[in-house]
């Protein structure tokens, strides 16, 4: 990998093969924090965001057993308590759709043989509880990540565990407001065909109905279908803009004078991570050039201003520039930059315009001793 290729890279892997073993406890503990962040709104607000939370504040450090059980005794109680907390929550938000009746419960409501009404609000219905269950189900995967960051060391293992599980509980929460988003649109398709019913083409309003649930129920699996390669895409792009704000531009060496750590800039810098209020980053940029910071990577990083960037740089907790700034992470700090490989020489030429060689020359150059085509295509042998 090039440097050129390092900084525009979306591909996760590649990049963690390159600077892996230069990151440290603390870097890829921070890096699975950033991930596991990316389902925060699926985590049950509570226990278990604080554990997150604390979890990113105490990153690679040798843990108290004693603190480490105790936490582990807060989170446990609320991951078991999260999906109940997300059904429920769901729950309140398709209330209207009525998740907890039996789809066969919605009975016509008159001697006329059908209700148009009927397959809308048995579709939307059944759409709601799907939507609630898997609200709950989502809860958990969400749990999982915390389980992991607060129980696994921190590494590759713990950091695919964090990835897995974020991609399925952001597919299965996505499919939650899908789900729920078609039974209240089915649901309020229902009330209106409720209220046209009024005795005349009833069979046609019927078939018209269950059309509109085939639609429906043929667009959600598309959609549902596409969920699972687009969350894995993202996962890819999410981490690849992680490990670039934590390792930086490792083909690099930055400077980052004493001098320039003033008060204003180090408790600016502190500040901002304490909060994650990184949309105050530029005013770093500035705090930086009061203190005559000249070093153009690090204010360029805080001003969002990277040519490698254009979305603008995803800061994390572990942002190489804040960890410069702060003094942290000496030893990856100092290591020497990266190499890029060296150029894959050029293969030489085919041999164009060369006569083909007859069977005479060949014979020939046999008896010569002197036929080199015959090998070129083989391995050496060592
Ligand atoms: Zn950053």
């Amino acid at each position: 990998m090039t440097e050129a290729e390092w900084l525009t890279s979306r591909d996760a892997e590649a990049m963690l093969a390159r600077v892996g073993d230069r990151l440290s406890d603390r870097q890829w503990h921070l890096l699975a924090c950033a991930v596991g962040r990316r389902v925060w709104d699926v985590i049950p607000e509570g226990d278990l965001r604080d554990a997150l939370k604390w979890c990113e504040q105490h990153a690679g450090e040798a843990q108290d057993p004693d603190a480490l059980d105790a936490l582990a005794a807060r989170h446990a109680a609320a991951r078991a308590a999260a999906p109940e907390q997300a059904r429920a929550a769901q729950h309140a938000i398709v209330r209207a759709a009525d998740p907890d009746a039996d789809p066969d419960s919605f009975v016509h409501t008159d001697e006329r043989k059908v209700n148009a009404a009927v397959p809308l609000f048995q579709a939307a219905s059944r759409y709601a509880g799907l939507s609630v269950e898997q609200a709950g189900e989502a809860a958990l995967h969400a749990a999982g990540v915390v389980s992991l960051l607060a129980e696994l060391p921190p590494g590759e293992d713990q950091l695919d565990g964090v990835r897995r599980c974020v991609v399925e509980a952001g597919r299965i929460r996505t499919a939650a407001s899908l789900h729920a988003a078609a039974a209240l649109k089915l649901m309020a398709a229902g009330d209106t065909a409720a209220d046209l019913d009024n005795g005349k083409n009833v069979n046609v309003r019927y078939a018209a109905s269950l059309e509109k649930v085939t639609k429906e129920e043929e667009s959600l699996a598309v959609k549902v279908g596409d969920l699972e390669e687009a969350k894995q895409r993202a996962d890819r792009k999410a981490v690849a803009r992680y490990v670039l704000d934590i390792a930086g531009n490792p083909f690099k060496l930055y400077r980052m004078m004493p001098e320039w750590r003033t008060e204003a800039v180090v408790e600016l810098a502190k500040a901002i991570e304490e909060a994650r209020a990184y949309d105050r980053m530029p005013s770093l940029a500035d705090a930086l050039l009061d203190a005559d910071c000249d070093e153009e990577a690090v204010l360029r990083h805080c001003r969002g201003t990277e040519a490698h960037t254009p979305d603008g740089p995803a800061h994390t907790r572990g942002c190489w520039v804040i960890d410069l700034i702060l003094n942290r992470e000496p030893a990856f700090v100092a290591a020497p930059p990266l190499v890029p490989p060296p150029p894959v020489a050029a293969r030489p030429a085919a041999a164009k315009g060369r006569p083909p060689s007859s069977g005479m020359d060949r014979l020939l150059k046999a008896l010569q001793g002197a036929d080199e085509d015959e090998d070129d295509d083989k391995p050496p042998t060592l």
